[in-house]
């Protein structure tokens, strides 16, 4: 398929203050453009990142047929740009897209699209220590209609962001009870975008608590946990990692793929199990949990000093160099960067 480029005939790389950049508030000088029509992928443009206009009747704004992804690209010491496992991310929106009744977008327009992008924007990935460029793939229904059906065209876009390290102080979560993020059948393993707007509200309620996130449980008994906020949620018991399987109601994290990898390649043991609150709060109390952190691409591992239940705050112990998250935090680190033989084929070179 042919990409047609459009260069800016401005660059705002000049504008951007890479010592101080936000998460997901510059976006690099362009954009890919793919359209879907007549059962088909029509044109693919590469164009200066911009507006775009649409109909107020667009579907994807009132029903939601939206989804995306998100993945990282680093400067390497050698000065390659290097993507973490973005194939996995591929295949997992191709998935969402099933769920939604949407197309899936072609290997040459989700990675080779990609690639033309980064190289053509180069420039956007920071060079500094810990920073990255986001890479934001989307799509969404574009058919010009008021009623609930799947649409008949979409577009699929990827932007840019540099953004800076995130550094993630250790967190105070909370077990939610009440609200629910995902049920059987229903369509938490996708990366929709209905998932995030109806998680908002819970959110605001444990931050006004004094929590920085919710811990989800199962939508039928509220017993078990699941997620940690937009991350994979995962323990270190009596020495096991514990984590739960994947399924309806989980989403599928690159991130908590590669921790399970790693850890097997270690010789720990790895548990893919229901993990009840009970269990989990005894388990902080006699001391059998020694570890709890969320998995996610943006921070990667975000480390959870206080889980939040019924009112009482159950404390883990103080962080140590010699912890597995830690020590796992450092290896995807190296990999990500090319510092350490990428041995598992995880690294997509641009
Ligand atoms: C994106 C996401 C994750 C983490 O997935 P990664 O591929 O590791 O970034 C976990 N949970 C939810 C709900 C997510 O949306």
């Amino acid at each position: 398929m042919q990409i047609t480029i459009q260069k800016t005939p401005t660059s705002r790389l000049s504008e951007v203050d890479f010592d101080n950049l936000a998460f997901g508030r510059s976006f690099a000088d362009h954009m890919l453009v793919a359209e879907y029509a007549d059962g088909a992928w029509k044109s693919v443009q590469i164009q200066p990142y911009g507006p775009l206009s649409y109909q107020p009747a667009m579907m994807s704004i009132h029903y939601g047929q939206a989804i995306f992804e998100g993945m990282k690209a680093y400067r390497s010491k050698k000065g390659d740009v290097l993507v973490f496992r973005p194939e996995e991310n591929m295949k997992r929106f191709n998935k969402s897209a099933l769920r939604m009744c949407m197309p899936e977008v072609p290997e040459e327009i989700f990675l080779g699209g990609l690639k033309q992008l980064i190289q053509l924007d180069n420039a956007w990935v920071p060079e500094k220590e810990g920073c990255s460029l986001y890479i934001r793939p989307f799509m969404f229904a574009t058919d010009e209609y008021v009623g609930v059906s799947p649409s008949t065209t979409y577009k699929f876009i990827i932007f840019l962001c540099p953004v800076g390290s995130y550094y993630s102080k250790p967190l105070r979560v909370r077990v939610e009870t009440e609200y629910i993020r995902a049920a059987k059948g229903g369509v938490g393993f996708a990366k929709n975008a209905g998932n995030y707007g109806g998680s908002l509200y819970p959110t605001i309620e444990a931050n006004k608590a004094g929590y920085d996130q919710i811990i989800w449980t199962d939508a039928a008994t509220h017993q078990y946990v699941e997620e940690a906020g937009t991350m994979n949620l995962m323990f270190i018991i009596n020495g096991a990692l514990v984590t739960a399987p994947t399924g309806d109601t989980i989403l599928d994290g690159v991130t908590r793929k590669s921790v399970i990898q790693i850890a097997k390649d270690w010789g720990v043991e790895v548990q893919e199990r229901l993990l009840s609150v009970k269990e989990l709060v005894e388990g902080i109390s006699s001391g059998a949990v020694t570890e709890a952190f969320g998995a996610g691409t943006a921070a990667v591992i975000a480390p959870i000093q206080t889980i939040g239940f019924e009112g009482k705050d159950y404390e883990l112990p103080p962080r140590k160099e010699s912890d597995f998250s830690a020590k796992v935090f450092t290896e995807i680190s190296q990999i990500r960067l090319g510092e350490i033989a990428d041995t598992r084929g995880w690294i997509y070179k641009i």
